[in-house]
């Protein structure tokens, strides 16, 4: 049998412009996926309508055009899958592998935190309730190509967590699977802040029977104080001007062979440079990094 091709993917949430810290992951995924021939997808997730920014889906878009991010064929945008994620419900209520919830946060929160499967077999309608799946299969650890096993929290791997929230919303977890499912994504390069939830999506492309993809999860910039770089820690948007000196610094972060005569090269031609270069051993396999651009964007 011969490998599939190889096919990545940047899923940005549109809650704001892309700043440092999701640049580090949309370039470690494209030169990943342009290193390993493969196909590079953008996936617009936005299924969180209250977290959402108006206009932040087109000016991440634009922002991946100038950065010479070119991703190839259409974009998906999750709020056009909802029939999608119903059939995934579906299958899965089909299969008794789903119940209602109507546990308030308060009562899981007295227990530690994690839910005990409570309402499993107490057969609640949809009203005013959250759908969980019921974990017949935990994943307790997974292998990550930059840093190894990553053994999970077992309360977390074990959980019943929610697939459908009490608000009407899907939950991420669910969307992602069915989303990466769906585009054939053979490999995950994300940031490290995206470690904690991989065990539960695994362990949903095994109750769907789908192929699981490999993980990268590469460092998450972070600020002085040690915090994701983020719209709420007024991470600065990615600069308008000349995105070079910004894909220098981004490479750099990701412990990459400096560029020579980068100056006189197009966005795209320091990009192919990158590519050439692409070596995801010598990414840092840190959790999280310090960067100065959080606060000195050129
Ligand atoms: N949309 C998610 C985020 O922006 C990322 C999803 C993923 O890469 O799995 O945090
Ligand atoms: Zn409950």
């Amino acid at each position: 049998m011969t490998a599939p091709q190889y096919i990545g993917r940047f899923a940005p949430s549109p809650s704001g412009e892309l700043h440092f810290g999701s640049l580090i992951a949309a370039l470690g995924s494209f030169l990943q996926a342009r290193a390993c021939h493969g196909q590079w997808l953008v996936r617009i997730e936005d299924i969180d309508p209250p977290r959402e920014v108006p206009g932040a889906a087109d000016t991440i878009l634009r922002q991946l055009e100038h950065y010479g991010l070119q991703w190839d064929g259409d974009v998906l945008w999750q709020s056009q899958r909802r029939q999608a994620y119903c059939e995934a419900l579906d299958w899965l209520r089909d299969q008794h592998l789903s119940y209602y919830c109507t546990c308030p946060r308060s009562r899981i929160q007295q227990i530690g935190g994690f839910y005990d499967g409570h309402c499993r077999t107490l057969n609640h309608g949809s009203e005013n309730a959250a759908m969980r799946l019921v974990q017949q299969h935990p994943v307790l650890s997974f292998e990550d190509k930059l840093r190894g096993r990553l053994v999970a929290d077992e309360q977390l791997a074990r959980e019943d967590f929610i697939i459908h929230r009490r608000d009407g919303l899907f939950a991420y977890n669910l969307a992602v699977v069915v989303d990466d499912n769906f585009q054939g994504v053979t490999e995950i390069v994300r940031g490290a802040d995206l470690i904690e939830p991989t065990v539960r999506q695994i362990s949903l492309y095994q109750q769907f029977g789908w192929r699981v993809p490999q993980y990268v999860h590469l460092p998450l910039a972070v600020n002085e104080q040690g915090n994701k770089l983020s719209k709420q820690n007024h991470a600065p948007a990615l600069p308008q001007g000349d995105p070079r000196p910004v894909l220098i610094h981004a490479l750099a972060f990701l412990n990459q062979p400096l560029i020579a005569h980068w100056q006189d090269l197009s966005p795209e031609s320091l990009l192919n440079e990158a590519v050439k270069n692409w070596a995801l051993s010598d990414v840092p396999d840190t959790a999280a990094m310090n960067t100065s651009f959080s606060n000195a964007p050129h």
